[in-house]
């Protein structure tokens, strides 16, 4: 019999809108959309916009019109994870009456003597039920093994690192980490292409997508930028937001940082990246970040 023919791409680039797009964002989701058009795959946008207190008023639509002007169009309508609740708390109840969650009123200050990690199910704090609780998932003594597509073989123990992970926050918010592997699933995401900070995620959306049933996709976590003193940039921060009324220059840099070459002479964004993708070989994807600092 022949073999199922394989699924096709689909990959995604995932920002939280904290601020505007950043070079490290950019390096992100350029190198999300050459993978997923190497494969000849459809790339998506999903705003993951779960985090009301951390959210800036204004960057979600900002962070979208920017991808616009550079010339990274999505093939379907962006998802937003806060139209996505009733999807998140299925997958809590699953998970609840499977037995793998607990309620925990175990503040950070309770937790610190432990390193800061919960575990055994067992909470520090006695349970106070007029105070509300967060709701942690159970991680057992086993270790998570799998294969990054450009970091290599990872393995994690996560009873050692992350312990009894939050699924519920205590003031009633998803976390990401149920949100994200839902929504992999829920989009059909074959491949994620993200920064190398979620490396350490993965482990854990593994062993949820195992509780939930769920296929889990390939990984492939790209270096981040980072600034002179070798420290990661971060939105919140507002790092060197990119120029929509100039895309070529952090487009330029962007192609730098992630080890493909840009000799295109195009002055449009689109036919750039398109340049680009004609020589991009995902086999020369730099694995560690640039030592020097990037200037736009
Ligand atoms: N929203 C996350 C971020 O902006 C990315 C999540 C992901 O790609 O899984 O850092």
């Amino acid at each position: 019999m022949a073999p199922p023919p394989p699924s096709r791409y689909r990959g995604r680039f995932a920002p939280s809108p904290t601020g505007a797009l950043h070079l490290g964002s950019l390096v992100t989701a350029v190198g999300s959309w050459l993978v997923a058009r190497h494969h000849g795959g459809d790339w998506l946008v999903r705003m993951e916009d779960i985090d009301p207190p951390r959210e800036v008023p204004g960057a979600a639509a900002d962070i979208l019109s920017t991808l616009h002007a550079f010339g990274l169009v999505a093939d379907e309508p962006p998802v937003f994870q806060s139209d996505r609740g009733t999807l998140y708390a299925v997958a809590f109840a699953q998970l609840r009456d499977q037995g793998d969650l607990f309620p925990c009123g175990c503040s950070r200050a309770d937790l610190a003597p432990y390193g800061g990690v919960h575990r055994d199910g067992r909470c520090v704090a006695p349970p106070d039920p007029s105070r509300p609780a967060a709701w942690r998932l159970r991680t057992p003594d086993i270790d998570i093994a799998w294969t990054d597509d450009l970091q290599g073989p990872q393995t994690e123990n996560l009873r050692a690192t992350a312990g009894d992970f939050v699924i519920r926050r205590v003031e009633g918010l998803w976390s990401y980490q149920l949100a994200c592997v839902v929504d992999d699933a829920g989009q059909g995401i074959t491949h994620v292409v993200r920064g190398a900070d979620l490396l350490e995620s993965t482990a854990r959306q593994h062993y949820l997508q195992r509780r939930l049933g769920l296929p889990s996709p390939g990984y492939l976590h790209l270096p981040l930028v980072c600034d002179a003193q070798g420290r990661k940039l971060s939105k919140s921060a507002a790092s060197w937001p990119v120029d929509p009324a100039d895309p070529l220059p952090a487009l330029r840099l962007a192609l730098a940082q992630l080890g493909v070459p840009s000799h295109s002479a195009a002055t449009r964004p689109e036919r750039f990246l398109h340049d680009a993708l004609a020589v991009f070989d995902p086999a020369s994807l730099r694995r560690s970040s640039l030592t020097h600092t990037p200037t736009l």
